[in-house]
């Protein structure tokens, strides 16, 4: 069916719609069952039985398996009854392959979870209510509404629409927005790029609103005819997974090469060629810290799913890394900093009269899209414009009564840039009236006064109102003989008669001055930006902290005078932005980014969307943010607070920081591994660990605590710190080299339990002692890694996960050790009480040489020491 070549009344028919009422609930949800979800299909996902398999997509895991496969068949031949080291192989891998497909879903679901979080939602009118629904519920025949910066949630046939336009680059490749128009009729062979009356899902409502019946949803409509896959969204790889993979790789290269090493001595060494090739192999598995870019995902994921409970929704992966680093936040006043409640509480008409003062309160109830419910109890708005409403509702002015009697016949809408919004209304008596309102310092200038005095008390007033951080709206008006022939912001707003002022009050959101205070602790520079007055933001950026000291205002008259060089250079000494306009925030970003700030920008506009993309953290607003600001953020706040940016930064650096806890636990235990191996071989004491001791050390003393240090809460003081510079840092010199000498540490702990068992008791009761001792001294090292302080500065068992892990990889290993049986398979004995002892002595040594490395090593404990001694 084409719907653009005949008359919406006759598509009303077709579709058996209302053109007021729209569908009926029971009948929407037959044709929802009929049509089914209005959603374009995925692409299907592998099965979990081929992602199982992936997992062993891995050159050394190979390797391992057919060298266990060659270790079984010899032993086979043999007529040996020896299978037992390649079923053990075989079932460690397994395992490790388990861990890694549950690791793998687990991230993905999380991630699924939160796409469902941003999902988008559509206006529709139902049995003549209006309400938001998802998207996926829409039929055809439902009577949406779309205004600017709106999704098109569906096909649709316009049926009313107001200066309309709407961008469809992703289905014609136009990228300047086309206007529509619901009265047009185009000819039957139109190209989509010529249905002027059509708005089509997959594009955006650019400027103005307007009404229409869905006519196509899911995959009828035409972007779900051309390209299936445009919404596609693949999640890349953040810029640490990136670089981790890429050390990874590097890491990966050099145990090859080491193991390669190894098993080269080792046959020089005389060791049996085929043992020999079992440890190299394993140590490889083991060392190889393949797993790393997993864990990672897992960690991210995970945060991603609490900063979600604290209402940010991070749509882009890499922004929680960039959030650890961000070192200034711009963020909008109204609504993020302020609460977004507005109250009218000053009133002044031109004349000062009382009629003046209720004429000048009707125009600004009418020259307004609040809806009022007909009881009069229910408001639906912006808050800036609802206060006015309700202030006329205070005065006996009804604003559904006010526009029967001057029905509103066009309007040129709000926009952020010209600060102004116009309405035309019909008089009873046949002529026009327009009502301008907006900006006072905008609008004055566009007013005829009787004296320039006039004009010139107005402007004080709006400054004295301002100071007293007031938000100010002018409204002024004009007649017109006739319906003007064009409805253009140039011809309508001018020549006006000015009608007078209104100051409402707007609190500052009182969770926003304490985070405020917190940033400034954290070496973040909060920046406020607004469209409002100077004087209103600096009133508001003075109580909430942000306007301090020296901190300078900067208007957007300021700033398009200002070349980028010259902004660049003074940027940090401004820390308010008033009557600024979108375009304006990109060159504030930039001007930041220029001196190597990392930016946090908020938005909710069409025009946001620009500064938004440009910022390392774009945030829109989830209630009052536009679909398209949502889509070029990296996080939408769910609550439009301020105070939500600045706990996400906390939780982004508490994740990088636990990030770098495990992958520093992870590097510095393969160290110790293949140091163990290592310098056995060379000093010719033989193999002081089995392939299968390797194996079960990777598999469950590294991944668990690894796991568990990424679970790990925040240090107190994270908030306390500069931010980090970039992402370079999270492998600093210092930190290799104290990876280094921990896995030295830890492999020289295994050698010394190795040497003793051999010399006291045997080779077998040495391989034991090392085996435990590698594996318990890796666990309790697992508790260094939970600060850069000393650990008895914080409470050392607070993170449940990690005495968890460390309980149950001891009970393991101590079983693995202790039960007879078991013991046979993992080619061990059971130790005695005096063996024990030493191997907990020295697995206690990690805490030991690490609480004194960090005591000598100037660590802020110690700083601290000496400040009290000072
Ligand atoms: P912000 O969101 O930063 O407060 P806006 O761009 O919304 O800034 O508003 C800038 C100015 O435009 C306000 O100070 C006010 O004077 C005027 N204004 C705001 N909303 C409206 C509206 N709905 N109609 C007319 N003028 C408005
Ligand atoms: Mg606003």
């Amino acid at each position: 069916m084409k719907c653009y070549d005949t008359s919406a009344k006759e598509v009303a028919r077709i579709l058996e719609t209302d053109l007021k009422f729209g569908l009926g609930e029971r009948q929407s949800q037959s044709l929802l069952e009929k049509y089914g979800p209005n959603k374009i299909e995925e692409k299907k996902k592998p099965s979990m039985l081929y992602r199982f398999l992936m997992q062993f997509n891995d050159f050394m895991i190979l390797i391992l398996l057919v060298a266990a496969a060659v270790s079984f068949w010899v032993s086979f031949s043999n007529g040996e009854s020896d299978f037992i080291d390649p079923i053990i192989i075989l079932v460690i891998v397994v395992l490790n392959a388990i861990l890694g497909l549950v690791q793998e879903y687990k991230a993905e679901k999380s991630l699924d979870a939160l796409k469902k979080l941003s999902s988008p939602t559509a206006k529709v009118i139902r049995d003549g209510k209006l309400m938001h629904i998802n998207s996926e519920e829409l039929v055809p025949g439902d009577l949406i509404m779309v205004e600017t910066g709106d999704f098109v949630p569906a096909d649709a046939r316009l049926v009313k629409s107001t200066s309309i336009k709407a961008e469809e680059s992703a289905l014609t490749g136009e990228s300047v927005p086309v206007e529509k128009n619901a009265e047009y009729i185009a000819s039957s062979d139109a190209a989509i790029g010529d249905r002027k009356n059509m708005i089509f899902s997959g594009s955006s409502i650019s400027y103005g609103n307007g009404l229409a019946i869905v006519t196509h949803t899911g995959m009828l409509t035409e972007v779900g005819k051309i390209a299936k896959m445009i919404f596609e969204d693949e999640s890349p790889e953040t810029p640490l997974q990136k670089k981790l993979q890429e050390t990874g790789k590097l890491l990966g290269i050099g145990a090859l090469a080491i193991c390669l090493f190894i098993f080269i001595i080792g046959i020089l060494r005389k060791i049996e060629v085929f043992e020999m090739f079992m440890t190299s192999v394993s140590l490889a598995v083991a060392a190889i810290p393949e797993g790393l870019p997993a864990i990672v995902t897992i960690m991210l994921a995970i945060g991603v799913q609490r900063m979600a409970k604290r209402n940010s929704i991070i749509r882009k992966l890499p922004a929680v890394e960039t959030l650890g680093s961000a070192s200034v936040i711009c963020s909008d006043k109204t609504g993020t900093l302020t609460q977004n409640k507005m109250t009218v509480v000053e009133v002044h008409s031109v004349n000062g009269t009382k009629e003046g003062k209720k004429e000048l309160i009707k125009y600004s109830a009418m020259c307004n899209d609040t809806r009022l419910s007909d009881s009069s109890s229910d408001v639906f708005g912006d808050p800036t414009e609802t206060a006015l409403v309700l202030a006329a509702l205070n005065h006996q002015e009804n604003k559904n009564v006010l526009e029967r009697d001057l029905p509103r016949v066009s309007e040129i809408p709000f926009d952020s840039e010209r600060k102004l919004m116009t309405t035309i209304h019909k008089t009873p008596d046949g002529k026009y009236l327009s009502i301008t309102k907006g900006a006072p310092d905008v609008l004055i200038k566009l007013c005829t006064f009787q004296n320039i005095n006039q004009e010139k008390e107005f402007l004080k007033l709006n400054t004295q109102m301002a100071d007293k951080a007031l938000r100010v709206l002018g409204v002024a008006y004009r007649i017109h003989e006739k319906l003007p022939h064009k409805i253009t912001s140039d011809y309508l707003e001018r020549e006006l008669t000015f009608s007078g002022l209104i100051g409402m009050m707007d609190p500052p959101r009182e969770e926003a001055k304490e985070a405020v205070e917190t940033c400034k602790r954290a070496g973040i520079k909060p920046v406020m930006i607004t469209g409002d007055h100077g004087a209103t933001a600096a009133a508001i950026a003075k109580k909430l902290g942000i306007l301090e000291g020296s901190d300078k205002i900067m208007t957007g008259d300021e700033l398009s005078r200002m070349s980028q060089d010259d902004l660049n250079k003074c940027i940090y000494e401004y820390s308010v932005f008033a009557r600024v306009s979108p375009e304006h925030k990109v060159r504030i970003v930039k001007a930041f980014q220029s001196r190597g700030a990392v930016v946090s920008m908020t938005g909710d506009g069409v025009n946001d969307a620009p500064a938004l993309k440009a910022a390392d953290i774009g945030c829109a607003m989830g209630v009052g943010g536009t679909d398209v600001a949502k889509a070029a953020a990296d996080m939408i706040l769910t609550d439009d607070n301020f105070a939500t940016i600045v706990h996400a930064v906390k939780e982004g650096r508490g994740i990088y920081a636990n990030i770098k806890k495990s992958v520093h636990f992870l590097l510095s235990s393969n160290i110790g591994e293949i140091v163990t191996i290592l310098s056995a071989l060379l000093m010719g004491w033989g193999t002081p660990l089995l392939a299968i001791h390797l194996l079960w050390v990777n598999l469950v003393t590294d991944s668990l605590p690894a796991i568990a240090l990424g679970l790990d809460s925040p240090d107190k003081d994270i908030m306390e710190r500069k931010p980090f510079k970039g992402q370079k840092n999270l492998f600093d010199k210092w930190l290799w080299q104290r990876i280094g000498a921990e896995g030295i540490m830890i492999g020289l702990l295994s050698l010394i339990a190795f040497a003793y068992g051999n010399a006291f008791y045997n080779e077998v009761v040495g391989q034991t002692m090392a085996f435990a001792t590698l594996s318990i001294s890796q666990l309790v090292h697992a508790f260094n890694m939970r600060t850069d302080k000393s650990l008895f500065s914080i409470n050392p068992f607070d993170n449940k996960y990690l005495l968890g892990a460390f309980g149950i990889g001891t009970l393991l290993q101590f079983s693995v050790i202790m039960i007879p049986q078991v013991a046979t398979i993992f080619k061990v004995v059971p130790l005695t009480a005096a063996a024990w002892l030493v191997v907990l002595l020295l697995c206690i040594m990690p805490i030991v040489i690490v609480e004194l490395q960090k005591a000598s090593s100037g660590s802020p404990l110690v700083s601290k020491k000496k400040q009290i001694t000072a």
